[in-house]
């Protein structure tokens, strides 16, 4: 199988996509991202990234992130995690804040924005936000051993700046006494972890350790227990794409994650991982030629978790 070739191929097969979908607006510094950007990469054990088109530039990755939120926060408090998150598709938009009245303020998955804001509470500990994002900071560089990522402090500020909806998830879960930390020290964290810029590469290289069982098949160190591991891709699959899951899972076969900003992550166990970036959306939030573009993938690879 020819990677490098691969990817190319997929470049001239959406061409004719190029610019589809709808642009996040709600945040007002992605509204003014380039539609017609794509970018596809994937990262395979041996340590080599193929890539093509915009795969260099970084871009926002804004819900990705919660795939390594949740990680972290399964490393530092294990399955008590569970106590305050539940792990059952949502069948709702990301933002809902519909079930948590009926559940008692506790979020029915981690990658919906309310389960995403209580996995971040976990991870900030005497209040201090700023060490938590540095925490995460020095975690992404090293997996993607590119000291060079940052997060976007423009596109932080401007989420949080409209971000209304989020505040009203998290109060409401403080109302349950779900939040351990003040609710703007839990959000200052969250629309900064939301706002991490990372590349195709970037993003592919620092998530291969999900596609080997918890452990970085090229440095040989460990991240995560097999079972963890195991379950973060579980909740990928049933969770990632919020209420396009299903239509995901059908097409792709793959865990996978989605962010407002156009990427997508997609685990292969045993064979890589692959991220594509292409900011024009479905109603669910999920870019439509990096979903396009990873159908490519898996129907020219074969590769599927089913089989
Ligand atoms: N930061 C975004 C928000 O909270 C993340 C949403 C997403 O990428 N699906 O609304």
């Amino acid at each position: 199988m020819n990677l490098a070739e691969i990817v190319k191929e997929i470049v001239a097969e959406i061409e004719p996509h190029r610019g589809e979908g709808k642009v996040a607006d709600y945040i007002p510094a992605l509204a003014c991202v380039d539609p017609m950007k794509f970018g596809i990469a994937v990262a395979t054990p041996d340590g080599e990234c193929h890539s093509a088109g915009d795969a260099d530039e970084p871009f926002s990755v804004q819900s990705i992130s919660k795939v390594f939120t949740l990680a972290l926060a399964l490393q530092k408090v294990g399955d008590d995690l569970w106590q305050r998150v539940g792990r059952e598709p949502s069948g709702s938009a990301f933002n809902s804040i519909v079930q948590l009245e009926h559940e008692r303020g506790i979020p029915r998955n981690p990658l919906i924005n309310a389960g995403a804001i209580v996995v971040t509470d976990h991870l900030i500990d005497n209040g201090d936000a700023d060490a938590a994002i540095e925490l995460l900071l020095r975690v992404l560089r090293d997996h993607a051993e590119d000291q060079s990522i940052d997060i976007d402090y423009d596109v932080a500020v401007s989420e949080s700046d409209t971000g209304a909806r989020n505040r009203s998830l998290a109060w409401f879960m403080a109302s349950f006494g779900n939040l351990e930390n003040d609710v703007e020290v839990a959000l200052s964290a969250y629309f900064r972890h939301c706002a991490l810029a990372l590349s195709c590469a970037q993003l592919a290289r620092a998530a291969l350790f999900l596609a080997f069982n918890g452990e970085d098949p090229v440095t040989g160190e460990r991240i995560l227990t097999p079972q963890r591991c195991r379950r973060i891709n579980a909740i990928m699959m049933s969770c990632g794409h919020y209420d396009n899951s299903g239509d995901f899972a059908f097409r792709i076969g793959l865990p996978g994650k989605s962010g407002v900003g156009g990427g997508i992550l997609a685990i292969v166990p045993g064979q890589g991982a692959a991220a594509t970036w292409s900011p024009g959306l479905n109603e669910a939030g999920t870019s439509r030629v990096g979903a396009l573009a990873l159908e490519a993938l898996v129907a020219r690879t074969g590769w599927s978790v089913f089989g």
